[in-house]
């Protein structure tokens, strides 16, 4: 076998929204040309999976609009999977918000299509109905309390998710730092809280998404930073993957080489790919 049909996949993009996202520009195709373009050996969509709340519910919570068409959805993966996966790996993976109302619309959802997806990535976007990279979120509560309740928020909605086994990585665990008025995260502050979040990741069989957005956002690091993710990895947390969070073609893959130094650094000799929703460890 020559060396380069015995390479295993390490130059991958774990998170890519196409235009089946509401705040996406570029079409699958041309994510998977931009792939290419970037010398990617897999590339996985992550299209936003997020549902209206039922009537009555008690926060404004974040709508960006409509349901992914999961058929439509999957049916153009697999045809660009026939017209190119001989040249890499492409996955169909989804970004389900962890928000209460996104859960309480998942189950009949999940029981059609849970076979079809390859990855599922669970994110918490907002709290009481406020993105939490704005300033209007961080900036009232201060840094400090501003991440707590993210935190907090995101505990409850990974248990419910680990529940009701509806995804495989929990994604930008520390995704206020986007706030442009932040500053810098100490996750110390934090450390109870993270604590809990691992076990219930780790007991789960979850795992942790490194989100490379992060390096050309406002923190210019990933989600999440060094330290955080040393504590999963002292903690026992061996899944990990690596996104760029990609809303265009532009994007794809940015980040994805230094993030395998980031991890490498971080205590992991093994990178986690994903198929049928079922883990693979790659080493790097
Ligand atoms: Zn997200
Ligand atoms: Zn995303």
């Amino acid at each position: 076998m020559s060396p380069s049909a015995s390479r295993a996949p390490v130059l991958v993009d774990y998170h890519v929204h196409s235009t089946f996202s509401e705040d996406a520009r570029s079409t699958p195709e041309e994510i998977v040309e931009a792939a290419l373009r970037r010398g990617l050996d897999a590339v996985v969509f992550t299209e936003h999976l997020e549902f209206p709340p039922p009537p009555g519910w008690k926060e404004p919570a974040y709508v960006p609009g409509r349901v992914l068409p999961a058929g439509e959805y999957l049916s153009a993966v697999a045809a660009l999977r026939e017209a190119r996966g001989t040249e890499l790996e492409i996955g169909a993976g989804a970004e389900l918000g962890l928000e209460g109302h996104n859960l309480e619309g998942l189950d009949p959802y999940l029981e059609r299509f849970r076979p079809d997806f390859d990855f599922v990535i669970g994110s918490l976007h907002s709290v009481n109905g406020t993105l939490v990279q704005l300033p209007e979120y961080t900036d009232p509560h201060g840094p400090a309390a501003a991440a707590r309740l993210y935190l907090e928020k995101l505990v409850a909605g990974v248990k419910k998710a680990a529940a009701m086994k509806a995804c495989d990585v929990i994604g930008h665990i520390d995704l206020f730092k986007r706030s442009p008025t932040f500053g810098p995260f100490r996750p110390d502050d934090q450390r109870d809280c993270l604590e809990e979040l691992f076990r219930t990741i780790i007991d789960a069989g979850m795992g942790l998404e490194v989100n490379t957005s992060g390096y050309r956002q406002p923190p210019r690091e990933p989600y999440p930073g060094l330290e955080t993710l040393r504590l999963y990895r002292r903690m026992g947390g061996e899944i990990v993957t690596i996104g760029s969070d990609s809303h265009t073609a532009q994007t794809v893959g940015l980040g994805s080489a230094e993030a395998l130094d980031f991890i490498r650094a971080a205590g992991f000799r093994y990178m986690t790919l994903f198929s049928g929703r079922r883990p693979r460890f790659v080493r790097i």
